[in-house]
């Protein structure tokens, strides 16, 4: 990637949100120690992955999907990888399943009494890079991207984490049962708590009237959990 598409490249991301991107602790008064030059942060991590081609996902994409959000959100969503809208718009749960993402964040925090909006909030994949075909990834490509999810979840370091769907699950808690066993519960990734539940995509097929109930209730604990 040459220095002039880096620019475009982080301008990019940065009209999605500034905050998103840069420290998130400016050394604001006297006191406070400038921050380590070496200080993790989500603008390095997008300059280190840069135009990644270390795995074969990147062969179909269009743009690469970060992430979006607040950098300091105290709760992150991590899904599954892009789908072709977000693949062309470069910001993860843009589509149908986005759409329902929102909704249920914003829904069930309105019901509870809790002030959030999507931009409140960090969402981002385990993969970032749109799977031919929508497949799931596959294990070695989770592992090359994990990586850098690992990198963003350290440097946010929220108080909870919400993996929606199977391969977040698994990508997060290592365990290999089904979605079904293991959402509502809570699990730990690195010393944060992680609530796994059904992916937006599961939920907007009609049959599964029941699964988005439940959905609602493991997101109503997420938030307790953060904002109370
Ligand atoms: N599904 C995901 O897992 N992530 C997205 O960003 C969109 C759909």
């Amino acid at each position: 990637m040459t220095a002039d598409e880096l620019r475009r490249y982080l301008e990019f991301y940065q009209d999605l949100g500034v905050k998103t991107l840069y420290r998130r602790t400016a050394p604001a008064a006297d006191s406070l120690p400038p921050l380590a030059p070496e200080a993790e942060t989500l603008l390095r991590i997008l300059e280190d992955i840069g135009d990644c081609r270390r795995c074969r996902l990147h062969e179909g994409r269009h743009k690469l999907v970060f992430g979006v959000g607040n950098e300091t959100s105290p709760v992150v969503f991590v899904g599954e990888g892009p789908g072709a809208d977000e693949d062309e718009q470069g910001i993860p749960f843009v589509g149908r399943a986005g759409q329902l993402l929102t909704q249920m964040i914003e829904n069930t925090a309105k019901r509870e009494g809790i002030p959030l909006r999507r931009e409140d909030v960090y969402i981002c994949n385990v993969v970032k890079c749109r799977p031919p075909g929508n497949r799931t990834p596959e294990p070695e490509e989770m592992e090359i991207c994990g990586q850098f999810l690992f990198r963003q979840l350290s440097a946010i370091h929220p108080k909870a984490i919400c993996a929606l769907g199977g391969t977040a699950a698994r990508a997060l808690t290592g365990h290999k049962e089904g979605v079904t066993k293991m959402r509502g519960k809570w699990f730990d990734w690195h010393g944060i708590p992680v609530m796994i539940t059904y992916h937006p995509s599961y939920l907007l097929r009609p049959y599964n009237q029941d699964a988005k109930r439940e959905a609602w209730e493991d997101l109503k604990k997420v938030l307790h959990y953060v904002y109370d």
